[in-house]
């Protein structure tokens, strides 16, 4: 007999097998000798109680007859026939790479073009961008294979379950290397360390079975005929023609966005979030999740058996949505602008989320009105111009790169001095390694914005002990949250209103936010290309 049971744990009851099967044999009312083997099957932490944290675990169990590993769903790739159909996948991020996995499947060919580099040589403009603070607007923390996804936190969890099968991308993950634990964990992630290696496994597979995969290829120009797409051309003006293109460039790629505007291809502007990051100790998070003392000298002290304690914060203030954005237990905060002069920070953490420091991105809904109030614009009509969001974005990041005084140092200042409008005469350690400098924000952030964080953080320190505090500081800015742009798309199928078979696909265009939902998009439009493909050979 098989069942599924849930038990509750102690944390560390939770580490040791003797345990979990005598708590499971007194569920069942039968001796241990009876049960031949278990495996997990949902972990989550559940800290409400003051008085006790406790782990519910649930678990397969194999009564009285022979235990059976857990089976993996794996996906058998084959190899492509020579005549399969090609299409072009523009940019290797988590969307371009499963919707590349997808084709395959289906028998379709990917050529994935990328105009960063691989993981490994990508490592070396990160190593400029957090030593020397020297960008390469083609290979940075946004742009190069894997996409934003692969420096990342790598967190696994997304809101989008109605978008795709969830289940069926973290299988995939582990079939290329990631650990069987996601598949159990409430909030699963990876880690910085851990997502290239499955994202080089990825590609490996992709090629092995013919398709193929372009580096240091950007993408400059569409080849439209008659409102069809049929190809792309590449910074050397190479050209590549296919059946359809797949535009999954991210959030960053603001020369794709405003290429389409160059070509009248319709894009609209698209509400997204902005504000800072905010950094405490990992010891105070713990403290307040945890409901344990904070630490004096910066060890957590929540044990061996607990992780670092997350949040995810949000408050109405003033008629907008103020929220926490990819917080980052055991974090790192990393600079993740895509050109010269401009700010952008972001957050990752190893796999062991080791670091002490917590940081969250804070931020406030920014729509059109009030980018126009803020860019004094003098048209009246909101839809005029639809990269208004996005040179509001880069107005803030600019502000915020010249507070830093350059080199990518970020204007930072001490949460309770942020909240009260006081200068920061210090400023505490802090994980983001180009350096900070003590900045009033409202020299970077417009009223709006800073106004509602103050309110948002102050709400935040009533809920959460020890949040509102000048032992944290917050870090200018947060402003690369979704896209500031929509590409439209038909409901139905997945193109491009106005240019048949282009395909808008995943982030940048706006319909995924996370490396989940952007992979489950990928997978969408690659199906919605299968359909378009053998009702033309019907
Ligand atoms: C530091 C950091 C940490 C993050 N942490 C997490 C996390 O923990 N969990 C999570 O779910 N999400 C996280 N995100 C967000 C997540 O990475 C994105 O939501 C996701 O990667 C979006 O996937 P995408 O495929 O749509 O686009 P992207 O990942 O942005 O990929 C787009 C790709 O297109 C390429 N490209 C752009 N323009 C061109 C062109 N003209 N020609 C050719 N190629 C082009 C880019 O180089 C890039 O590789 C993080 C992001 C960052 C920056």
């Amino acid at each position: 007999m098989q069942q599924d049971i849930t038990i509750q744990l102690k944390p560390n009851e939770a580490f040791s097998n003797e345990i979990i099967l005598l708590h499971i044999a007194d569920i069942i009312g039968k001796p241990v000798k009876s049960i031949t083997g278990f495996y997990p099957m949902k972990k989550s932490i559940d800290a409400r109680s003051r008085q006790q944290i406790w782990v519910n675990l649930t678990v397969k169990v194999f009564i009285d007859e022979p235990f059976v590993e857990r089976q993996l769903d794996s996906i058998r790739f084959l190899e492509l026939k020579k005549s399969a159909k090609e299409v072009i996948i523009v940019g290797a991020g988590p969307a371009g790479i499963f919707a590349a996995l997808k084709l395959i499947e289906l028998g379709i060919k990917p050529i994935i073009i990328e105009r960063g580099k691989d993981v490994r040589a990508r490592r070396r403009d990160l190593a400029m961008l957090n030593k020397e603070g020297v960008v390469n607007p083609e290979s940075n923390y946004c742009f190069g294979e894997g996409g934003a996804g692969t420096y990342s936190d790598g967190k696994l969890y997304t809101r989008s379950n109605k978008r795709g099968n969830i289940n069926r991308i973290l299988n995939l993950f582990v079939q290329f290397g990631a650990e069987e634990k996601i598949l159990l964990e409430a909030h699963p992630h990876i880690g910085t360390n851990k997502l290239p290696h499955i994202i080089t496994a990825m590609r490996e597979q992709i090629i092995a079975c013919g398709g193929e995969v372009l580096f240091d290829k950007k993408v400059v120009d569409f080849i439209v005929q008659n409102e069809i797409i049929k190809g792309v051309i590449t910074q050397e003006g190479d050209k590549h023609f296919a059946e359809a293109v797949i535009l999954a460039t991210g959030h960053s790629a603001r020369d794709i966005f405003e290429l389409l505007h160059r070509k009248n291809i319709l894009i609209e502007a698209k509400p997204f979030a902005l504000g800072v990051r905010i950094e405490h100790p990992q010891s105070i998070i713990d403290a307040a999740q945890y409901h344990i003392p904070a630490s004096l000298n910066g060890t957590p002290d929540r044990g061996e058996f607990l992780p670092p304690a997350s949040y995810s914060l949000v408050e109405q203030v003033q008629e907008k949505g103020v929220f926490s954005f990819c917080m980052c237990p055991g974090g790192i905060i990393a600079p993740a602008a895509t050109n010269p002069n401009e700010l952008v920070v972001n957050g990752w953490s190893p796999s062991k989320r080791n670091n002490p420091f917590a940081n969250s991105g804070m931020v406030v809904t920014v729509e059109v009105a009030d980018a126009l109030k803020s860019l004094n614009y003098l048209g009246n009509s909101t839809n005029s111009n639809p990269l208004i969001l996005l040179e509001f974005q880069k107005m803030i990041e600019a502000k915020a790169f010249a507070a830093g005084g350059g080199k990518l140092v970020a204007p930072a200042q001490r949460v309770v001095d942020f909240c009260t409008n006081k200068q920061s005469t210090t400023l505490p350690d802090c994980s983001y390694l180009p350096g900070i400098n003590s900045v009033q924000m409202k020299e970077v952030l417009p009223q709006f914005i800073q106004s509602r964080l103050q309110q948002g953080i102050q709400a935040f320190g009533k809920r959460m002990k020890g949040y509102y505090t000048n032992e944290a500081i917050v870090v200018a800015t947060e402003s690369r949250t979704s896209s500031p742009i929509r590409i439209p798309r038909d409901h139905e199928t997945l193109q491009h209103p106005q240019i048949k078979n282009l395909y808008p696909c995943a982030e940048g265009a706006g319909y995924a936010g996370g490396i989940v939902s952007a992979a489950m998009d990928g997978e969408k439009v690659a199906e919605a290309i299968f359909q378009k493909i053998n009702s033309a050979l019907d």
